[in-house]
């Protein structure tokens, strides 16, 4: 056996080169360090001049009017010299200093923004795929089909619910930077997706934590807010889809939103219960009579919206009565979708410790009348679309049939369209279809022939 010298590993392109420029004091030239690590870490090369760079990052300081000027003057060399300017520090936090002298700089945060200023270079200067070292694709690893794919916004939670742990396991809310979604949800659409579920423990608290802190996205400023996150959101070209939403008072502009047509149609709001004792005792915030009129006010504005919600029958303590209060609510309601579960005890809830349990058989008694009522609404919803052309998104073809969701299915736990004539339809692919029948939960359709 002859032996041979090892193969030398193909090298991946040349990495991209990033030029520095670090202001300021030690916390800013730490902010640098920590930038400049992850630049390495991510195999971008530091370029020593601005002409071997393909961007430059520069860190400024903006204490006193001197340091302003020279930051100024930093990034006036730096656009002179390279061009492609990302602007991070103390100067990005000062309102419009920056983009007043220099517009044509590509993007500029506040200090500490590690992650942002790295969301920016990834979008101006992306890092060159190297199988080598990248276990992983730009987009991660996604349990979900090519098509849609999940977006976590926030962690944690800042309400107390008596049923609910996640609290205890999670702590309060945690916000993610709104530059580190946005660019998430960016390298999810140029992946292939097609469809993006927003979910949160809370979504209408998105920004609550840092007080809706101004974050940026391709250079522009974006508060750590719903609104304003969908509002970028519905700019990437896909499907949008807000899950677990409070129906708290704001929630009315991002249905705003959804009437112009810039996210779906469609809210996931768990009420949980219509009682108002019962909601006292889940430490639930929303009033039944505030939630009936939130719902009127979103039908009048965005009439196509669907309302998907979630129920608990049998929560400790509740009466025939109060049951029928929330049965009440659901004919009132008209919700689209709703799922219902039987009150169980979750080990370390505070609701354990109410007195007077329902009995199993009564809960499951109570679950099955609440499933009885909502079935006649959802039919009788569903039926309405009967007629209707509607877009759906392809998830399943199978010779001339297809499985599809339109804007009020969200996958997993809503209906599908059944499609017909769906020969030449591919999977992630959006179609128009044309309703021709309607069940519970489905609905049955026709491809519209393309003109
Ligand atoms: S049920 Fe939801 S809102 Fe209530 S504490 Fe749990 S995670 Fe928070």
């Amino acid at each position: 056996m002859t032996a041979s010298l090892p193969k030398a590993r193909p090298q991946p392109d040349t990495a991209p080169r990033v030029g520095f420029v670090s202001l300021g004091c030690p916390k800013a030239l730490v902010d640098s360090e920590a930038i400049l690590t992850q630049l390495r870490a991510e195999g971008y090369d530091i370029a020593p001049t601005y002409a071997g760079a393909d961007l430059v990052v520069v860190n400024t300081c903006g204490f006193i009017d001197a340091a302003v000027r020279e930051s100024l003057d930093a990034i006036a060399e730096a656009l002179a010299e390279n061009g492609k300017v990302i602007v991070t520090g103390c100067l990005g936090a000062k309102g419009d200093i920056v983009r007043e002298a220099h517009p044509d700089v590509l993007a500029v945060t506040g200090p500490h923004a590690r992650d942002e200023v790295m969301a920016h270079v990834h979008s101006h200067l992306p890092r060159p795929h190297d199988p080598y070292t990248d276990l992983v694709p730009p987009q991660g690893i996604r349990l979900t089909p090519k098509h849609y794919a999940y977006l976590k916004i926030s962690e944690g939670c800042n309400h107390r619910c008596t049923f609910c742990i996640i609290p205890s396991l999670r702590g309060d809310l945690v916000s993610r930077p709104v530059g580190d979604v946005m660019h998430e949800a960016e390298s999810l659409v140029r992946s292939g997706v097609k469809e993006l579920l927003v979910i949160s423990q809370d979504t209408s608290a998105y920004g609550v934590d840092v007080k809706y802190r101004v974050g940026f996205w391709g250079g522009r400023p974006v508060k750590t807010r719903m609104t304003e996150l969908c509002r970028a959101l519905g700019e990437l070209g896909a499907w949008v889809r807000l899950h677990y939403v409070y129906p708290y008072p704001h929630v009315d502009e991002v249905v705003s939103l959804m009437s112009e047509g810039r996210i779906l149609p469609y809210l996931d709001v768990p009420f949980q219960h219509a009682s108002p004792r019962i909601l006292k005792l889940m430490k639930r915030p929303a009033s039944t009579q505030k939630n009936l009129e939130r719902i009127r006010g979103w039908r009048a504005a965005c009439p196509d919206i669907t309302l998907r919600s979630t129920f608990i029958v049998g929560f400790p303590g509740e009466t025939e009565r109060e049951f029928e209060e929330l049965l009440a609510f659901l004919q009132e309601a008209q919700l689209d979708r709703v799922g219902c579960f039987a009150y169980s005890p979750v080990e370390g809830a505070r609701a354990n410790a109410l007195p007077d349990p329902v009995p199993e058989a009564v809960k499951e008694e109570r679950r099955e009348r609440f499933m009885g009522v909502q079935a006649q609404i959802s039919r009788a919803r569903l039926a309405r679309k009967v007629g209707r052309v509607v877009d759906i998104l392809v998830d399943e073809v199978k010779g001339s049939k297809a499985v599809g969701r339109s804007a009020a299915d969200a996958p997993e736990i809503d209906g599908v369209v059944q499609v017909d004539g769906a020969r030449g339809l591919s999977v992630g692919q959006f179609a128009k279809v044309r309703i021709t029948a309607a069940g519970e939960h489905d609905l049955a359709a026709r491809v519209v022939p393309r003109r």
